[in-house]
């Protein structure tokens, strides 16, 4: 199972076949610079080992996003078990979480997942890696577009690029700044995860950009919030229904 984040940095560590275990923390730089998590009165009330478990639990629980991917990943033969699946793990740099396609598990960096909000976030991301690789033959590894394309799906639609937090960013624009945020995070994702040019990662990331932004699935849309990923939820439901009364 998960053992230590092999003990490395970013990247396939001793030859282990890992996918990007450690992943969205470049891709998923946060607001204001913490860099170190906070060792406040509060966090202190929660041993991290209690807080990245129990965060998870509610994540899954009900966040929109997550359920959402949970349905869509049972539906597609690859049903998600919190404990074969997730593992809290304290990971080197600033990188929230990564998923191993080895053993098909997603590593939540406990040690720098610093809220509710956050965990549900890198949850999605790392979910929609998992989605990716139950429903396509991805070459992770050898082929870095297949892992440009999924990079761009789940900044796209993981809520990474949400309007709130590219506020948070002080990065305010208009429509065409999602994309824009989109393309930036997932070149800072390859970055993270890959030893490459920064001019290989964004032509990866220009070679398949339209077509991988233009696949939603399984939200059939862009989730700019958790209102829109309740219907999206809602709608792969009926669609579940649809098919399955033909
Ligand atoms: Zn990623």
């Amino acid at each position: 199972m998960a053992g230590a984040p092999g003990g490395g940095e970013l990247g396939p560590a001793a030859g282990e076949p890992l996918l990007q275990r450690p992943d969205s923390g470049q891709g998923s730089p946060e607001p204001p610079a913490h860099g170190k998590p906070q060792q406040g009165f509060l966090s202190s009330l929660f041993t991290r080992d209690q807080s990245c478990p129990l965060m998870l639990q509610k994540t899954l629980d009900t966040n929109p996003y997550v359920k959402l991917l949970l349905d869509a990943m049972k539906h597609s033969g690859c049903a998600v078990n919190r404990g074969r699946h997730f593992s809290c793990e304290v990971c080197d740099g600033n990188v929230s979480g990564g998923f191993d396609a080895s053993t098909s598990q997603i590593v939540l960096c406990e040690n720098n997942i610093r809220n509710q909000v956050h965990m549900g976030r890198v949850v999605t991301h790392e979910l929609i890696h998992a989605f990716d690789h139950c429903r396509a033959h991805v070459h992770w590894f050898t082929n870095i577009r297949h892992l440009a394309c999924s990079e761009i799906r789940a900044a796209s639609l993981s809520g990474d690029c949400s309007l709130v937090n590219e506020l948070f960013r002080l990065r305010f624009g208009l429509k065409q700044h999602h994309q824009t945020c989109v393309r930036d995070r997932a070149v800072l994702s390859i970055l993270a995860v890959r030893n490459v040019s920064r001019e290989e990662a964004q032509k990866a990331v220009d070679e398949v950009f339209q077509t991988c932004f233009n696949d939603r699935e399984p939200f059939g849309r862009i989730p700019h919030n958790q209102t829109y990923a309740r219907y999206a939820h809602r709608d792969f439901q009926n669609r579940d229904r649809y098919y399955s009364n033909i």
